[in-house]
């Protein structure tokens, strides 16, 4: 029996593209279906767009094996096809004593992941580089960047087109089905509802990637893994920004900390913090600015209040609750579920951005055509 299209992705966020555009590259027929009016309306745009070096992350993770592959493709991708981007560097910095074993087991992590670049510097040789810098000790990343994030993403639409993909908007996949000849059947609502079969299917679905696995059966003893939400927010500093490179404060287990970025046009913003919350809610928090306030000033001693003011929100898709060990992106293939044709992606949160070439590239090989 034969599927109407090879291979669905669900999706078009930065990572669901990445994998669409490596499967049509493998020569994959490729349609990518994705509820909104716009590609990367979701996590995509709603994050700091810092392409990440690969320095935090435990040795030999997905997480740190992706960043620093997908780091390096990410170059590559951008020099290519002119998507405009940036390698800034950041500074990450101790602001007190009690911060420099941390910032010491960072500069002994990094090298385990293949980032061997970093230069350690004292307070001074960092405010040289950075005069509005507070900090007594720093770590200096060169191969830290940032990307205009919605530049990639619509060059990576191109190359599906150009490999006679589609990605198709408005198109909100609803129900997903196993029929006896071993095809999916999508079932997709919106303006045109109807249900398409495929041979391949991808989850790519972000935040809502574990409510669309549960629709699916699989193999004994597998369960999609539970996604929860930890929404960040974002301030935005009106004027020219106070530094040239991004500023990473020390992370607090598994969050960076409110760092300062400098995005692609010189605007620097101050996020995210992060808040555990129940369901998907980008209403932004004005009560917060006093919190923030207090912990920019401990690197950025000179910020001026009155040049702060809301900016946005993004929601982290995490695979555990607050304050439970930190697990790994999960990137589910028939090895773990036992579904022939099926990847599944759930807990693809930072460095997701940096790391969607390399995902892309690792789906295609889960699913190279047989
Ligand atoms: C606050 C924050 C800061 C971050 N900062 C960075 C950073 O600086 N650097 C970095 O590398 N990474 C960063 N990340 C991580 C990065 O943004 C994500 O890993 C990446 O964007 C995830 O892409 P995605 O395609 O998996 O998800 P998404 O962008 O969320 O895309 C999923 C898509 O699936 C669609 N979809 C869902 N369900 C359906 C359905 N049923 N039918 C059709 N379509 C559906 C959604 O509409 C959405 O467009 C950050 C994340 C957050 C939250």
């Amino acid at each position: 029996m034969s599927a109407d299209v090879e291979t669905i992705v669900v999706g078009a966020g930065a990572v669901g593209l990445a994998v669409a555009r490596a499967l049509a590259i493998a020569g994959h027929e490729v349609m990518v279906l994705e509820q909104h009016a716009l590609i990367g309306s979701e996590t995509s745009s709603r994050n700091s767009e810092v392409i990440h070096a690969g320095i935090y992350y435990p040795p030999g993770s997905l997480r740190a094996k992706l960043c620093v592959r997908g780091k390096a493709m990410l170059y590559a991708f951008c020099a290519e096809n002119n998507v405009p981007h940036d390698r800034c560097g950041k500074l990450l910095v101790a602001t007190n004593e009690s911060q420099l074993p941390k910032l010491a087991a960072l500069r002994e992590n990094a090298p385990k992941n293949g980032v061997t670049d970093l230069e350690p510097m004292g307070g001074n040789a960092a405010r040289a580089l950075e005069p509005e810098l507070a900090c007594i000790g720093a770590l200096l990343s060169p191969s830290t960047g940032i990307i205009d994030s919605h530049g990639f993403m619509l060059a990576l639409q191109g190359h599906i087109e150009a490999h006679r993909g589609a990605v198709v908007l408005r198109c909100p996949v609803e129900r997903l089905d196993r029929e006896p000849s071993g095809l999916f059947r999508v079932t997709t609502g919106g303006e045109a509802p109807g249900a398409i079969t495929c041979r391949r299917l991808v989850n790519s679905a972000g935040l809502y990637a574990s409510r669309l696995a549960r629709a699916l059966d699989y193999g004994q003893g597998y369960a999609p893994p539970e996604t929860y939400y930890a929404k960040g927010q974002y301030y935005a500093l009106s004027g020219r920004s106070p530094f040239q490179r991004h500023i990473y404060p020390m992370p607090d287990g598994a969050w960076l900390g409110l760092h300062a970025t400098v995005d692609i046009g010189g605007r620097c913003k101050f996020g995210p913090d992060i808040a555990w919350i129940p369901e998907i809610d980008y209403g932004f928090e004005p009560d917060k600015l006093a919190a923030f306030l207090d912990f920019i000033r401990s690197y950025y001693p000179g910020l001026d209040a009155s040049r702060l003011h809301a900016d946005y929100t993004g929601i982290r898709p995490k695979l555990y609750r607050e304050g439970e060990p930190v697990p790994d992106f999960a990137i589910h293939g028939p090895g773990e579920h036992g579904v022939e044709g099926l990847a599944a992606l759930y807990g693809i949160e930072s460095p997701g951005l940096t790391a969607a070439l390399a995902i892309g590239e690792m789906v295609a090989a889960l699913l190279a055509r047989a």
